[in-house]
Order: structure tokens, then C-alpha cells, then sequence
């Protein structure tokens, strides 16, 4: 099965947000200590628009790579995403489609995140 990623939908408002914060950045609806369930989870889509991107170089030693490119995604919902590109000459506006992929790893903890691919 192909993992996911999963956004976090305000139950009050139905803003989606991703990552995880314990508070709803719409419209400010919050946990009070861990009793309120604020969120449901819904999986993100996976495919959209590359709206700009950045090079970075000399990451961390536990990055799986050396260089990696990270870039800014407007998701098919219209949610804004970061995540590491594979593409070797991204241009903006292009269609990405992502992946979830390990993308770094610390010691056992593994950290899985988006990566995104041309779609054209
Ligand atoms: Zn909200």
C-alpha cells in the first residue's frame, strides 16, 4: 500500500493544515489539554503545481543526500506543501506529482515526507 500523507482538517472551520499544529491557524480553534479533538485527519492529494523551488547543499549528514532541492507545491486542493524535489530542471508552474519517500533518517527514527516528480 502506498503511504500517505495526511493533513489535519479543523473540525470547526474545515481549514486544512499541514504539518501538525495543535492549534487551527484559520481560525484559531485549539486542543485544550488533549480532550477537545480539534482534527480529523484526511490524506493530502499528491498532485499539483511547483510554484518555486531552492537548491540547498551541505545538509545535515543524516539527509539521504548531499544535495537535495526542496520546493513549494500548490496541491490539486489548493493547499500549499513543501517537499523535496527529484527533477532535474524544475521550472515553475510545471505539474509534480508526489511521492512519499524516507527522507532522512535519524539513528532508528525514520522520517517520511513528500517528494515530488515531474507529472509532464
Ligand atoms: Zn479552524
Amino acid at each position: 500500500m502506498n503511504k500517505q500523507i495526511l493533513g489535519y482538517k479543523c473540525k470547526k472551520c474545515g481549514h486544512v493544515q499541514y504539518p501538525y499544529h495543535s492549534r487551527c491557524k484559520k481560525c484559531g480553534h485549539t486542543e485544550w489539554r488533549g480532550f477537545d479533538i480539534v482534527f480529523d485527519t484526511a490524506p493530502l492529494p499528491q498532485d499539483g503545481k511547483l510554484l518555486t523551488f531552492t537548491h540547498l547543499y551541505a545538509l545535515p549528514p543524516d539527509f539521504e543526500a548531499v544535495t537535495v532541492s526542496f520546493g513549494i507545491v500548490e496541491l490539486s486542493d489548493g493547499h500549499r506543501i513543501t517537499g523535496q524535489l527529484k527533477i532535474e530542471a524544475p521550472k515553475i508552474g510545471m505539474k509534480v506529482q508526489g511521492k512519499v519517500e524516507l527522507v532522512r533518517q535519524e539513528g532508528y527514527t525514520k522520517h517520511w515526507g513528500l517528494v515530488f516528480y515531474s507529472a509532464a
